[in-house]
């Protein structure tokens, strides 16, 4: 990128460096000048925040956390709250950029945030959780709400956070004020679709894909990384539509049988022991093995950068599914185009987690609540359009699926920063 731009001035010290060198490739296919490189590349605000907390032990520690608002031009900033002992501010600008991205592939009214707390929730008692989730959105209270940003689950965060969450900001805010979060339980005004809508929607694109590549899907062999919400869900209802689901795993590792796993039971085991491990009728793997088994299709469902240039080439899928957010790295991008191996990209595999989230929004603005099977319809529409959309660009001129996707949304966010005169 120059450094010359006309009108917009750029914070090269907050440059998002994944969203540019995401956006490099695609910046003369689409002869973006330098001030909407500008606005696309530059989070639109930033939120870090050190806040006490008094620990079970009586100690006080300082906590860290973050909420990145990257782009709001097409409606209040949506994305997730992960707590992780890694979490860094430029990961999480990555995160948003992708959400910014991702609502305006799916066409729904948002921009894009992500944000966090750098903690280990599984080293802290339930109070001690608590007691960080409120004290965190006291901080950033005055920045998010139902028309700014809308937080919603994401790694290690479930129901029971959004709720304290929802709880903290309506004391804070004096009233009730149930759009200000997602992915609530549904006593709260929440969706039970919205706990397993991002793996559902998942699901919907891969069929479509499977469709236009003519394939069966009891001949599909599938593997899962990630056994939480996301990898859980898709795990689950892939088994139950008639896919043979042969390997899943979690952080602690992994289990396989080409025959294919009972996930309904794998579930169960993994509730009673704690781990996937041991799973009858099953040999153990490593996550590192399963991301290169013999598969058909390969759905990452846990962390970014799993696939990468030491591994892609391995990788022995026709398809990989990215549920998970960012979890293949630039360089195993392109080792899958030389592949021929189909790459759905996370902002159109996992939107269904940020389609539920507004189905759910919308309900709770109107108080006004639906049966699930309009939930599911409305949803399964989304992602089917949002999939043709970048689907045809691909059969067009053989675009990426990634690159075609980022196209569409880039114009689409360009198309509302000019509406509001942000651009000419
Ligand atoms: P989760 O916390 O419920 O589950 C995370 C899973 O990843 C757990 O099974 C964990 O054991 C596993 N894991 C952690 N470290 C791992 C490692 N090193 N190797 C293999 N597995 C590991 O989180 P989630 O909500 O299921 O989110 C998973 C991914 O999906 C994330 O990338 C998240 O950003 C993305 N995502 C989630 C949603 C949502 O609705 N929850 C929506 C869109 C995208």
């Amino acid at each position: 990128m120059s450094k010359d731009h006309d009108r917009i001035h750029v914070d090269e010290k907050n440059l998002c460096s994944v969203c540019v060198s995401q956006l490099d490739g695609i910046y003369a296919e689409l002869g973006l000048t330098d001030s909407e490189l500008a606005i696309l590349s530059q989070p639109r605000r930033i939120f870090t925040t050190h806040f006490p907390v008094t620990l079970s032990n009586g100690t006080t520690g300082m906590f860290v956390g973050h909420r990145v608002q990257f782009n709001d031009a097409r409606g209040p900033s949506k994305g997730g709250i992960r707590f992780h002992p890694d979490l860094e501010v430029d990961h999480v600008s990555e995160l948003a950029f992708l959400m910014s991205l991702k609502c305006a592939v799916v066409d729904i009214p948002f921009g894009g945030a992500k944000g966090g707390v750098v903690v280990n929730p599984k080293e802290l008692s339930r109070g001690e959780l608590e007691l960080i989730t409120r004290a965190y959105i006291r901080e950033i209270a005055d920045f998010i709400g139902p028309f700014k940003d809308i937080p919603a689950p994401d790694v290690y965060t479930d129901e029971k956070i959004m709720v304290w969450i929802l709880d903290e900001y309506e004391h804070l805010m004096r009233r009730h004020a149930p759009a200000a979060v997602t992915g609530k339980p549904v006593e709260l005004g929440g969706m039970s679709a919205r706990r397993y809508s991002t793996s559902l929607g998942g699901v919907y694109v891969l069929e479509e894909a499977m469709k236009k590549m003519g394939v069966q899907k009891s001949d599909v062999r599938v593997a899962v990384q990630g056994f939480g919400n996301v990898g859980e869900n898709a795990a689950r209802i892939l088994h139950e539509l008639g896919y043979r689901v042969i390997a899943v795993s979690d952080s602690k590792g992994g289990i396989i049988n080409q025959k294919g796993l009972n996930i309904q039971e794998a579930i169960k085991h993994k509730k009673n022991s704690r781990s996937l491990a041991g799973f009858p009728g099953s040999e153990s793997i490593s996550n590192d093995e399963l991301l290169i088994c013999d598969c058909d299709v390969l759905v990452p469902a846990a962390l970014s950068d799993q696939l990468h240039v030491n591994n892609a080439g391995n990788v022995q899928a026709k398809i990989v599914l990215e549920l998970a957010n960012a979890p293949t790295t630039t360089d195993a991008d392109q080792i899958f185009i030389e592949k021929s191996i189909m790459l759905i990209p996370d902002v159109l595999a996992n939107a269904g987690g940020v389609a539920g989230s507004y189905l759910e929004w919308i309900q709770n603005l109107n108080s006004d609540y639906w049966e699930e099977e309009k939930v599911l319809k409305k949803l399964k529409n989304v992602m089917i359009n949002a999939f043709q959309g970048v689907y045809s660009l691909y059969e067009q001129d053989r675009t990426p699926l990634r690159k075609a996707a980022y196209k569409i949304a880039i114009q689409r966010i360009l198309n509302a920063e000019k509406l509001r005169g942000n651009l000419d």
